[in-house]
């Protein structure tokens, strides 16, 4: 009686959650259906299963032999519907075989290590609010200027002494201008001052007495020259021992079509699922022209954008926009658009 754990894990991540009949993505509403059933002798294996949304399910499974009408859906089609949907979703399907190089650019980075420690935010307030999970994809999406890289390079400094292996795009800015944020941000000094050689004695204290430089073994800063197209994200994410991947930002990856960014979150999604890789990607919104600036998941410029997320946040300052309200303060805002454990949530940073 019902699927075991490990057959459901592989068959979702299989179909990207997609209904295998009518090719929905339909989330949590999906179903297991049994394609020879138990009573005639059907296994709980994943060659004897199909993942179909409640309204497909109902329809093979209505079917009355006693009193036939229309066309019942036979093992052998199910199973062709079936293979169909996933060789859809799979990255390693003879359909992407021309898309996906798996060239020796990017084959290990890491060694394999034991490491028990879980990944973690390093903000306590969202660790309880919004804990990170192996396998999550999370967006941080804002306006320009809010900090959002900042806000991760937090989580890259506390993550990477935790011994956990980070592997940072840089899509958006330089590796050095990235190198010099990451390490400025764990020694609390104005990156600004690094770069124009500004750096007061004390500062360079604190940045040669970095323990960051020691853990600097665990992040590798891939320059956007090394990511000549999206498979490349996706066979970092495959392949290169990391247990963390950072995408700064989304905008920076190109697309021929629009139709192929939900395709790219799919190829994501699965990866990240199998390998038990965190993603975090960063998305630059444009501001809107409403008078109330706080950015909501209608600013996308489609569901397709987030809805494959495990979790969105969507950084705000409101002093970017309304000086006299904010009395000096400049808080940054996180608003858990998807994920919290109690929905919707604005954390103040
Ligand atoms: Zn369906």
């Amino acid at each position: 009686m019902g699927f075991p754990t490990n057959v459901a894990d592989e068959v979702l991540v299989r179909c990207g959650r997609h209904c295998c009949l009518c090719g929905k993505y339909v989330g949590q509403k999906i179903e297991l259906h049994h394609i020879k059933q138990v009573a005639d002798g059907g296994d709980d294996s994943v060659d004897n299963c199909i993942p179909l949304c409640f309204d497909c399910h109902a329809e093979v499974k209505a079917y009355n032999n006693l009193h036939p009408k229309g066309r019942k859906f036979t093992e052998k089609e199910l199973k062709g519907h079936r293979d169909k949907c996933y060789a859809r979703y799979s990255i390693n399907s003879n359909n992407n075989k021309d898309t996906y190089n798996f060239d020796n650019m990017h084959k290990k980075i890491f060694q394999p290590t034991s490491n028990d420690l879980l990944a973690q935010w390093g903000y306590s307030e969202l660790d309880k609010t919004c804990p990170l999970f192996q396998g999550n994809i999370i967006l941080v999406a804002g306006y320009t200027g809010t900090g959002k890289s900042a806000y991760l390079h937090h989580v890259v400094n506390f993550n990477i002494k935790r011994g956990q292996r980070i592997v940072y795009c840089c899509l958006k800015d330089k590796v050095f201008n990235v190198a010099l944020e990451i390490i400025a941000e764990d020694a609390h000094v104005n990156v600004e001052y690094i770069k124009r050689g500004m750096i007061t004695e004390e500062d360079w204290n604190k940045i040669t007495h970095n323990q960051n430089i020691s853990d600097s073994k665990n992040l590798a800063l891939i320059p956007y020259s090394e990511i000549s197209d999206n498979s490349d994200i996706i066979s970092l994410v495959e392949s290169s021992g990391a247990e963390i991947v950072v995408i700064d930002d989304f905008n920076g990856i190109i697309f021929d079509d629009c139709k192929l960014v939900e395709r790219f979150f799919y190829q994501l999604k699965s990866v990240s699922a199998k390998n038990g890789v965190i993603i975090f990607m960063i998305y630059n919104l444009s501001i809107p022209s409403r008078p109330d600036k706080r950015p909501m998941l209608k600013d996308f410029p489609s569901d397709d954008y987030y809805r494959l997320f495990d979790t969105v946040q969507l950084l705000y300052r409101q002093n970017m926009f309304y000086i006299d309200d904010c009395k000096g303060q400049d808080n940054l805002e996180v608003i858990i658009a998807k994920g919290a454990l109690k929905n919707p949530q604005i954390i103040n940073l």
